[in-house]
This record gives structure tokens, C-alpha cells and sequence, in this order.
């Protein structure tokens, strides 16, 4: 089994912001050779996170990030971090630092409607992204 590792920078330009990074981690595995296997995409951060969902509407990620700051508002009585980005860190481990993709004939085996996001929770940020993949 082969295991390529690489990563890369994106910068954030507001606070919440879902990024579309499918392009990304797509060149990622086509480069590597591997065409059956799998992908892991992991954001080494706290206050950010990877999903995925649907990247052909951008209402999706708009009324997702909506969603989130109802459930997890930025100002909140009985927050003790210091930092004010206890929300960030909440949906940060609500949404998860990775997420794994299955390769087949060296693409990315996604659902027809689905994307990558780099979920970024306390922007504009410079972020990175881990990308392994490992297969055959
Ligand atoms: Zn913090």
C-alpha cells in the first residue's frame, strides 16, 4: 500500500465561512497515482473543522453556518474561555477535524450533489489542510 502525504494553505475571509476544498483534495489524489483506496482530509485547528454536504447550492452551507450560530451564539452567558471564540470551539467538535473519502479508478467516490468544506468557525484566518491518501 502507497501513502502520500500532503497539505495546503487557505485564507478565511470571514468569520464562519464553509469553503469549498473538493477541487483541492481531488488534485491531491489524481497527483498520487492511488486509484482505488481512500482519502483522509483532516484540519489540524480548533476553532475550524471539515464536513461534508451539498457544494451545488450555496444556500446549503449559508443556512448551515445559520443554523449553527442559533444553536451556538458567539456571546453566551456562562462561557469561561477567555479567548471569546467558545462558540468556534463547540461547532469545532460538533462538525470533527476530518473526514475520509473512498477513491475509485482515482477519483473521488462522492455522491452526486456532495463537496468538501473546510468549515472555518473564528475567521479570516491563514488555515491548513492535512490531505493523506493511501491506497493502490
Ligand atoms: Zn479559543
Amino acid at each position: 500500500m502507497k501513502i502520500i502525504e500532503k497539505d495546503f494553505h487557505i485564507s478565511s475571509k470571514s468569520r464562519d465561512q464553509m469553503i469549498d476544498i473538493t477541487s483541492q483534495v481531488s488534485d491531491i489524489v489524481g497527483q498520487s497515482g492511488i486509484t482505488n483506496g481512500d482519502v483522509i482530509v483532516f484540519c489540524p485547528h480548533t476553532t475550524a473543522a471539515i464536513t461534508i454536504n451539498e457544494n451545488a447550492d450555496p444556500s446549503v452551507p449559508h443556512d448551515i453556518l445559520l443554523t449553527f450560530s442559533e444553536l451556538m451564539p458567539q456571546h453566551r452567558p456562562g462561557y469561561r474561555h477567555g479567548e471569546g471564540n467558545s462558540d468556534a470551539h463547540c461547532k469545532s467538535s460538533l462538525v470533527g477535524c476530518s473526514e475520509q473519502v473512498l477513491i475509485k479508478d482515482g477519483r473521488l467516490n462522492l455522491g452526486t450533489w456532495q463537496g468538501i468544506f473546510f468549515c472555518e468557525f473564528d475567521g479570516p484566518r491563514s488555515r491548513r489542510v492535512l490531505v493523506q491518501v493511501r491506497g493502490e
